[in-house]
């Protein structure tokens, strides 16, 4: 074992939306630290958001590329340039986007007889990349994107159906036969009393080739969430590598500013506005990098701010065929002056969370904002929309206890809620409970603080991620060994 020094090369094949392309990176990168060549998959236009990323990783000593591949957007049936979730503006869109990304694999299958990479790691919606792999002999890694936590709680859904046991979409009920005491309610699931539907094919292919793939890395750490990793493994009989928090391969400022994609902000202009401000003074409230609120919602969440009188950094996403300024309440920004900054669009969501002012984020629950979260320490206001979201709400309202829900609990197909579905005053309650001074906030925020420790050692040589990785690539050498 260990005998054989060349270098592995391993392609990795991200989803082409912010929330799966983003770690994937970042995996990459953890990879590419190790000593191995890293090549990224991607189509031309995805490429531009990251590319000057990978250009200062190369300029680090890191072995890190990307491979092109075009989309072809027009045959698919989408919009010319129509490369990744974030250009979708329909639920009709994302079908046509997932069920058309089986056109990749034709380009795939040509790279991997020229290159014969070591390993292929894919995202979960690239179920036939395991297939494809195969047929070079390639082992392929899954990449979920999500917690152990939510992928057990997927599995325990579809086993035993719970949910058809209650009455009401409100009735709650506990998920059976999985550790803990979880409470859900109908409403909070996906695809209620819709069996079947365009994505009912493309779901069981994912979750077979979870088995018939070299296994799975996840982005968490052991410590986080073991007796689900544990549950996983062993009643489920996944073979899985625990390697993150992932985000923390991202050292320097720079790359933490530019993660993802430029911010519509200078770095420095809000540094100093945090500068200014108390330790664990000020709330994040972001909804991810798909998520957008209506006008009167948004009216809602402004308001709730004012009124709760705490500092905070609110990021929009704003729907451009809108008018702009459309949402705030009258005077709202020249009241709130010193008090709140509102950010545009993208923001630095790394630096902004590893800043001491910042005391809890409002978030979506998308998986990497809420471990970005716990890396930084902070607790959160947990507001799910869709995906797999009410599942991560649970595992940090149930099982971290490190957060307070908005109150929002009906899950929603599309990115754009068209109600209002949390008023001003659930919002103000919400931020009073979690950055008042307070027993429960202060205990969530001592919870929140040692999980940020733990996060961050698990990184560190002889931390369990750490280890992980290092097994897994070994794993990996001895398998590429064997077909030589
Ligand atoms: N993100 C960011 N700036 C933004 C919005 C999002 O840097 O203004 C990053 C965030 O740090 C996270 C990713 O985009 O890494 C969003 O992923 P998540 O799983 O939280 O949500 P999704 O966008 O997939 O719904």
């Amino acid at each position: 074992m260990g005998s054989d020094t060349r270098q592995l090369s391993v392609f990795f094949f991200p989803l082409m939306a912010q929330g799966h392309t983003i770690p994937m990176i970042d995996i990459a990168r953890l990879f590419a630290a190790r000593g191995t060549k890293s090549t990224i998959i991607t189509t031309p236009l995805n490429a531009i958001h990251f590319a000057d990323s990978i250009d200062r990783d190369k300029k680090s000593g890191l072995d890190m590329r990307i491979q092109i591949i075009p989309f072809p957007c027009v045959e698919a049936g989408l919009p010319e340039g129509c490369e990744s979730m974030d250009d979708l503006t329909s639920p009709d869109m994302v079908l046509t986007f997932f069920l058309n990304l089986y056109r990749f694999q034709e380009p795939l299958e040509r790279l991997l007889e020229e290159h014969r990479p070591d390993c292929i790691v894919a995202d979960m919606f690239l179920p036939w990349t395991t297939d494809a792999a195969k047929k070079y002999g390639v082992p392929r890694l899954v990449f979920h994107g999500t917690s152990t936590f939510s992928l057990c709680v997927v599995d325990n859904i579809v086993r035993y159906a719970p949910e058809l046991k209650v009455t009401s979409d409100s009735e709650v009920f506990v998920l059976p036969s999985f550790p803990g005491q979880i409470e859900f309610k109908r409403s909070q699931l996906g695809n209620r009393g819709d069996s079947q539907n365009p994505f009912t094919e493309l779901k069981k292919k994912i979750s077979e080739t979870e088995l018939t793939s070299f296994g799975v890395v996840v982005n968490s750490f052991y410590e986080l969430e073991p007796a689900y990793v544990d549950h996983y493994k062993e009643e489920m009989r996944r073979k899985t590598w625990n390697i993150g928090p992932v985000s923390l391969s991202n050292r320097n400022t720079i790359n933490k500013a530019h993660r993802g994609r430029k911010a519509t902000i200078d770095e420095h202009h809000y540094i100093n506005w945090l500068n200014s401000k108390e330790h664990n003074s000020v709330l994040y409230v972001s909804f991810g990098s798909m998520s957008r609120f209506n006008t009167a919602q948004l009216l809602e969440i402004a308001m709730g701010l004012e009124s709760s009188k705490v500092s905070f950094i609110w990021v929009v996403r704003m729907d451009k065929t809108k008018a702009e300024e459309l949402f705030l309440p009258e005077g709202f920004e020249e009241r709130m002056k010193g008090k709140g900054l509102i950010i545009k669009d993208w923001a630095p969501q790394m630096l902004i969370l590893d800043h001491p002012a910042i005391g809890g984020f409002m978030t979506h629950c998308g998986w990497n904002s809420i471990l970005e979260g716990i890396t930084a320490g902070v607790p959160f206001i947990t507001w799910p929309l869709f995906a797999e979201q009410f599942n991560n709400e649970k595992l940090v309202i149930q099982v971290l206890k490190t957060g307070i829900p908005v109150g929002n609990e009906v899950w929603i197909l599309w990115i754009e809620p068209e109600d209002v579905s949390v008023t001003k005053d659930k919002v103000e309650e919400a931020v009073t409970r979690l950055m008042g001074k307070g027993e429960e906030a202060g205990d969530m925020r001592q919870r929140a603080r040692e999980l940020g420790e733990r996060a961050k050692q698990a990184v560190e040589e002889g931390g369990s991620s750490y280890t992980e990785l290092t097994s897994l690539i070994e794993e990996l050498r001895v398998h590429s060994q064997q077909i030589v």
